[in-house]
């Protein structure tokens, strides 16, 4: 099969502040986000993505724009991913997952692709059928864990003659409507609860990965195109990866998958000959559904709240690798306030960030 280099899509969303007493530290504009320098506190540093949703977006706006355009891909045989990333905190379970009443990501993708096919098996000269499955896994201290049939063992992750990716024994539960889907991930999800002591300790340090099946097919044909819809651990996590740098392996606690993810990334949207995906169990398990021709968005979370400052611009940069940095005039934001700066500083261009002093 050809495989063409494909970039990973990198958008951010900002949740709204929690409490409106709090002091806000990002601010974004069309398609930049700005926060203000700490080596500097007059000046501000501006990132340009792909997209920016504020405060305002909504959930329904997130599936419509980042994810719902992928869909048909998977069900035409290919694969596609959605990552959440960003500080514990800032909205991936939001986002991937939201509430019974906003419904997220995951909710919205089992929804649409049954409506999908349901248009795509009534349509006049249609000869496919379609069938979903779904595993649902999470990666925490680099062990595979299932979370259908949780047994404890850490699975191993395979690759076939074909290149694609497997974990042999993990569970696959054949889904036929969203109720079925309902029926299944709300206790499974109930299975990381269990594991864990605290569950935000737990949730906030695993990855927790929804893997759809698609298989597309008629005589003599069949097609299967995978989807992957993940919350990440948070990124403050890959804080302490940076800094402790050569120690990284020394330190049982750091979550040696995000860093790889970024180091992934990274060599994708540089064009790199080669991509570093055996570095962690996450990247390993992503190999056939990130770059090659495959469709993936990284939607990276913020919080707007001063307290987060570190881990925002940590998170900024870590998804903004590949791109410069630049220097802006514009706001330095606090509730209720809008205060220009009318300070303007050439950038250094991508020096080693060691954080504030
Ligand atoms: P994370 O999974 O990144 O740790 P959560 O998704 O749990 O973060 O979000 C933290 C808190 O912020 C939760 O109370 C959540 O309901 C709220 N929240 C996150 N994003 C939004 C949003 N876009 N709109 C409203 N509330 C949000
Ligand atoms: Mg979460």
């Amino acid at each position: 099969m050809e495989k063409k280099q494909c970039k990973v899509k990198v958008v951010i969303r900002v949740r709204p502040p929690l409490v409106s007493t709090e002091k806000i530290s990002v601010s974004t504009k069309d398609n930049h986000v700005q926060i203000f320098n700490h080596r500097n506190i007059n000046e501000n540093l501006q990132y340009e993505f792909s997209a920016v949703y504020g405060s305002e977006s909504t959930q329904q706006q997130i599936f419509n724009d980042c994810v719902k355009p992928l869909l048909p891909k998977a069900l035409s045989g290919q694969n596609v991913s959605i990552f959440a990333y960003g500080p514990t905190g800032a909205g991936k379970t939001h986002t991937m997952l939201g509430t019974p009443l906003n419904p997220g990501v995951i909710p919205r993708v089992i929804n649409e692709l049954f409506a999908e096919i349901d248009r795509l098996e009534n349509s006049e000269d249609n000869e496919w059928e379609y069938s979903v499955s779904f595993s649902y896994l999470e990666i925490y201290q680099e062990k595979v864990q299932d979370l259908l049939e949780p047994s404890g063992s850490d699975l191993p992750i395979r690759e076939d003659a074909e290149k694609n990716i497997l974990v042999p024994g993990l569970a696959k539960k054949q889904i036929h409507n969203f109720d079925e889907f309902k029926n299944i991930f709300g206790p499974a999800s109930n299975n990381r609860t269990v594991a864990a002591t605290k569950l935000n300790e737990h949730s906030s340090r695993s990855h927790s990965i929804v893997q759809l099946t698609v298989v597309k097919k008629k005589p003599c044909r069949i097609l299967h195109g995978k989807i992957y819809l993940i919350d990440l651990a948070g990124s403050e996590d890959n804080r302490r990866t940076g800094n402790q740098g050569i120690r990284l392996k020394e330190s049982g606690a750091i979550n040696k998958s995000l860093f790889s993810l970024g180091e992934v990334v990274d060599a994708i949207n540089n064009g790199l000959p080669r991509i570093p995906y055996r570095n962690s169990k996450l990247t390993r398990l992503l190999q056939d559904s990130i770059g090659g021709t495959c469709h993936s968005v990284m939607i990276t979370n913020l919080a707007p709240e001063e307290r987060y400052y570190y881990d925002t611009y940590c998170t900024l940069n870590f998804a903004t690798k590949s791109k410069k940095v630049v220097n802006s005039t514009v706001v330095r934001e606090t509730v209720g306030i809008v205060k220009p700066v009318p300070q303007v500083r050439k950038p250094s261009p991508e020096r080693k960030e060691e954080g504030p002093s």
